[in-house]
């Protein structure tokens, strides 16, 4: 079982600041709840956002540490695995202030740089409307300007993408005009999936568009009870569209991600390595995917994806 003391260090993998840990500690000190407030913090102050933030991603860092083994066996990865395999050259899904990132464009390629990344993919949110997490077109034309600008000056490859929802239609959930300025798409669901058929026919739907390249998290959403059947048809539309499947590896899916490794097996579908970064430092998540590399590295990789590269298309 995980020892009072190790909760520090799991929190601090979620990459929030410092000080929202210790407040966090407080409150499982005392075996307290922490006080958060459900909804969105829709003010433009940073430190605000970010307490708002924090709390929500300890919140997460905490329903895992009540949910079983899982914390445990995360921390343990976290702390054999020091490093991002240099054979990882980039990551696939990231957030910026743009949407409900944490950090600016410039922040997040420093940090890159630093990691030795040859290249680097920002995804922040497609619009909702009246929620200010969101990108909305006044954001997106600074999302776009800001990428160029900061391409310009780094050796790394910067992509400009877009993690955009499903409509029940099937529909990408962002005005048309934008895609002009996009280098490809990632499409993924944030809700509850209850009608796995209905489900199953929105992505088809969604992903026969030809610039939408990659599916994110597959298992948001998804109860751990069976979903066979649900996950095998999910790979098989992917297949068929040569959509990338994405093992995700912020700490709610690490482990999911075995299963996921174990589905792929056999399959010629893609796939491609994110953190689905909010926080600067969630980038280090992509350690846990070193925990994955030996796995990725067998027969497996060479019929599907070059791990070398992370990258696909
Ligand atoms: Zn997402
Ligand atoms: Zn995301």
């Amino acid at each position: 079982m995980m020892d009072t003391s190790d909760y520090k260090s799991f929190l601090e993998i979620s990459g929030v600041g410092k000080s929202y840990i210790e407040y966090a500690l407080t409150y499982l000190n005392n075996n307290d709840a922490l006080p958060f407030k459900n909804g969105i913090y829709d003010g433009k102050e940073r430190d605000k956002r970010e307490k708002h933030l924090s709390l929500m991603m300890l919140n997460k860092f905490i329903k895992m540490m009540g949910e079983g083994e899982d914390a445990e066996t995360l921390l343990n990865y976290w702390n054999t695995f020091r490093h991002i395999e240099s054979r990882i050259r980039g990551d696939f899904h990231i957030h910026t202030i743009f949407s409900d990132g944490m950090n600016t464009v410039d922040e997040i390629i420093a940090e890159a740089e630093k990691i030795g990344y040859s290249w680097i993919v920002f995804s922040d949110h497609s619009p909702v409307k009246g929620n200010s997490y969101r990108l909305d077109d006044e954001k997106f034309s600074r999302f776009i300007d800001e990428t160029g600008i900061s391409s310009g000056k780094t050796s790394l490859s910067v992509y400009k993408s877009i993690e955009a929802d499903i409509s029940p239609e099937g529909v990408l959930m962002f005005p048309d005009r934008w895609l002009k300025d996009l280098d490809f798409i990632i499409v993924s669901m944030h809700e509850n999936i209850t009608d796995y058929n209905k489900t199953l026919r929105r992505i088809e739907t969604a992903v026969k568009e030809p610039e939408v390249k990659v599916f994110a998290h597959p298992f948001y959403g998804l109860e751990h009870d069976n979903n066979t059947d649900y996950m095998e048809n999910l790979l098989d539309i992917l297949e068929e569209t040569d959509t990338a499947v994405e093992f995700n590896f912020a700490p709610q899916y690490v482990m999911r991600n075995f299963e996921l490794l174990h589905r792929c097996r056999g399959r010629t579908v893609k796939f491609v390595l994110s953190t689905d970064t909010h926080f600067l430092y969630n980038l280090y998540l992509m350690r846990f995917a070193s925990a994955f590399s030996d796995l990725f590295h067998g027969d497996f990789a060479e019929k599907n994806l070059n791990f070398h590269e992370n990258v696909y298309f």
